[in-house]
């Protein structure tokens, strides 16, 4: 019998020594309620074998809270984030950790290298560069509530994804958000209130912004956000998306491509707070929604009755934003710094690095361009890790270092001859166009070698009128050609 009964003690004795250590947790606790007179009888029971459990019981039992303030920051932090700006600032959490941060540190660093420490514990700990906090912990190997912890990964799923605030609210992850901006300054009338849609992934990411109609009348763009923000699901969202259908909710209400003033918004970024209106307007949304943007994406089409192959505007000089263009499948790029006073320059300037997708013509929406910036963000999203789509592109594209665009020399009725996207050569026919009272008839010949990016639908053209922009296959000196300018150099065909 007395053998049976140490036999079965053996066998359980984990159990037994664990109830044991919970037993003997719980009562330094009610002797701290009870108050002093009944400690002398309390510690005689198992005190002895319960104290070096006691010690490590910070890190056991609170095993969410103080690693929250590590694990935000790990997965910022990673590699494909990093090519981005710094990441969103979260709110702080309610539940702070300032009061333990050592503790959090050395469970979540130290732990998945215990074998390691174990190791190396017989010589000299201290040269290893472990804390030394972490060194106290795992003194004796039947403390499961140790060994639980040091196993990990088993609670990343549940880590707590940060509530952060924007627009004055406080945001929880899992939800897409509707938010409301309105430039906030004092000029009455003009303050229209502005929808923001906030898609909060429950998983820990970057943030990437995506704004539409900076110009009003560039409705793919529109369409574009909109598809991409109601296609999104929050659970298998890595990080944050930002879509703004309609940034510039005045010109949009016209129909127009500016602002009630006549200012094109898309030069007064990052804009100004004493300034004009569309300054004002420019400086609100820049530090109110930009600012929380680690990358960002402004949507545009071509402008005044032209049309784009779906292309990227960026700034190759930047290391951050070549990295930026890759994830977007095979679409061209074009180099531009862009013009300051653009969304994309200003934000870029400000670290953000961002490009412009421009992509069809204006007061329409062209749904195969629609589809291709669709295609191309989503799979935009899944190079930055934030949402695995994988999409099939054909040949990639090249990138145009230069541009050019072939202007008619006479006023008429514009007729083309190619399509947009055709590569072209020196000496082709691009278009056509006729007086309507003499029926005189000129052809564009295209001066280069390279491709259709952008092109002027069919209209009633002045001389000068910029038809077809060429983006050229290799750099030529072109010194004596009259209409040779860069685009971004035209005063009357604004680019972004
Ligand atoms: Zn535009």
């Amino acid at each position: 019998m007395y053998k049976e009964i140490i036999s079965s003690l053996t066998q359980h004795r984990k159990t037994i020594f664990y109830r044991a250590c919970q037993i003997g947790l719980m009562l330094p606790a009610l002797l701290f309620v009870a108050g002093n007179g009944l400690t002398g009888a309390a510690t005689g029971v198992g005190a002895p074998e319960i104290r070096p459990v006691v010690a490590p019981l910070p890190i056991a039992v609170p095993t969410s809270q103080p690693i929250v303030s590590f694990r935000i920051a790990a997965p910022l932090a990673a590699p494909l984030a990093a090519p981005l700006a710094a990441p969103l600032v979260a709110a702080p959490a309610e539940e702070t950790t300032t009061d333990t941060p050592a503790i959090a540190d050395a469970a979540s660093i130290a732990l998945p290298n215990q074998a390691t420490m174990e190791e190396a514990e017989e010589s000299d700990v201290s040269t290893m560069g472990f804390p030394q906090i972490a060194v106290a912990v795992p003194q004796t190997p039947d403390l499961e509530p140790i060994e639980y912890l040091a196993e990990p990964g088993d609670d990343r799923a549940e880590e707590p994804v940060p509530v952060v605030n924007m627009l004055g609210q406080d945001l929880a992850p899992g939800v897409l958000h509707h938010l409301t901006w309105a430039a906030s300054q004092s000029f009455s009338g003009t303050d229209i209130p502005t929808p923001i849609l906030v898609a909060y992934g429950v998983n820990p990411g970057p943030t990437l912004c995506l704004i539409a109609a900076v110009h009003g009348d560039e409705l793919n763009s529109i369409e574009t956000v909109r598809r991409v923000m109601h296609e999104l699901s929050m659970e298998k969202l890595n990080g944050i998306v930002i879509g703004v259908p309609i940034m510039n909710m005045q010109a949009f209400q016209h129909q127009s491509r500016y602002l009630d003033d006549r200012r094109d918004l898309n030069r007064y970024f990052p804009g100004n707070p004493n300034g004009s209106s569309a300054s004002r307007i420019a400086h609100s949304f820049f530090n109110e929604v930009v600012r929380h943007c680690d990358g960002l994406v402004d949507l545009h089409t071509g402008s005044f009755y032209r049309t784009n192959l779906p292309q990227l505007r960026a700034d190759l000089n930047n290391p951050q934003i070549v990295e930026l263009t890759k994830g977007f499948g095979s679409t061209v790029i074009l180099h531009s710094e862009g013009a300051q006073g653009t969304l994309r320059r200003a934000a870029s300037d400000a670290g953000i690095p961002s490009v412009t997708l421009e992509a069809g013509e204006p007061l329409r929406v062209n749904v195969d361009a629609v589809e291709h910036s669709e295609k191309a963000i989503f799979t935009l999203l899944d190079t930055l890790a934030m949402y695995a789509r994988h999409s099939l592109w054909g040949n990639p594209e090249p990138v145009y270092y230069q541009s050019r665009w072939v202007r008619a020399n006479q006023g008429g009725i514009l007729v083309s001859q190619v399509k947009l996207g055709r590569k072209i050569s020196e000496g082709d026919l691009l278009g056509t166009v006729t007086d309507p009272i003499t029926n005189k008839q000129t052809e564009i010949t295209s001066p280069y070698d390279g491709r259709v990016i952008g092109m002027a639908v069919n209209q009633f053209v002045m001389p000068g009128f910029a038809t077809f922009h060429v983006g050229l296959i290799a750099p030529v000196a072109q010194a004596g050609v009259e209409n040779n300018e860069p685009a971004e150099n035209e005063e009357m065909d604004p680019q972004d």
